[in-house]
């Protein structure tokens, strides 16, 4: 699940939306998703074009402007932005926009939205946080919004993401997830394949699916052994 995140506010996900339900929102510029945010959970192809839009190489933005960390749930190696140290803000919100606009991570691109992908068939659904903020124009749907921020050009990567991500993360918790002796081991190979084995001149997508084809039947290798 993406979600959204005003940090500070209370808020709750309304229910699922149709592409042609009414989304009456539009951005007014307020920053306040920038502020005070700590919960930035990058996918692979969010630090691909962040490095992009920086012209740095995942593994310099991943030790630049990440904490790298093992989600507890999914046993899965993550990533999330740190703020900035001394405001407490995206390290990115300047001057009251976000300096990484184009190439700014899913979630920042769906908000207010947050997005839930089916690992089996990839079916993607979206809910709303609540109070929306922003404007409230009338006449404007959930497709328009996503495509006014370009979400559907990105979808097929980002659902493919979910499905490896979702397998993944079965297999590590199938072998008892860090109590496995080669559990460390094989978090790093993992996240070398989903986040840092990126050339910055070719496309993503081509890289993941190559990634992950050599890291399966590794990682099986590795866990072949269940230390139980
Ligand atoms: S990456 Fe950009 S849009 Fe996202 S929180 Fe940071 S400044 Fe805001
Ligand atoms: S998405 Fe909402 S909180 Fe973020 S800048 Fe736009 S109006 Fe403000």
């Amino acid at each position: 699940m993406v979600e959204p995140g005003r940090s500070s506010e209370n808020w709750a996900l309304g229910p699922v939306l149709a592409m042609e339900e009414p989304f009456p929102f539009v951005c007014v510029g307020c920053g306040d998703c920038c502020r005070q945010r700590r919960d930035l959970v990058l996918s692979g192809y969010d630090l691909y074009r962040i490095a992009r839009r920086l012209r740095l190489s995942p593994r310099i933005v991943a030790h630049a402007f990440c904490k790298s960390y093992v989600a507890p749930q999914s046993c899965l190696p993550a990533l999330r932005l740190t703020p900035d140290p001394k405001t407490g803000n995206c390290r990115f919100f300047e001057g009251n926009a976000c300096a990484i606009h184009e190439a700014r991570p899913l979630a920042c691109a769906l908000y207010p939205l947050g997005q839930s992908i089916d690992p089996v068939t990839a079916q993607t659904e979206y809910r709303a946080q609540l109070p929306l903020c922003g404007a409230c124009p009338e006449g404007r749907t959930l497709r328009d919004y996503l495509e006014d921020s370009a979400i559907p050009e990105r979808a097929g990567i980002d659902a493919r993401w979910a499905v490896v991500c979702t397998g993944i993360s079965r297999q590590l918790q199938a072998i008892g997830g860090p109590d496995h002796p080669h559990f460390a081991a094989a978090v790093r190979r993992i996240e070398r394949a989903l986040y840092l084995d990126y050339d910055l001149g070719d496309e993503f997508y081509p890289q993941f699916q190559q990634n992950t084809q050599v890291l399966m039947p590794l990682l099986a290798r590795m866990l072949e052994n269940n230390g139980c």
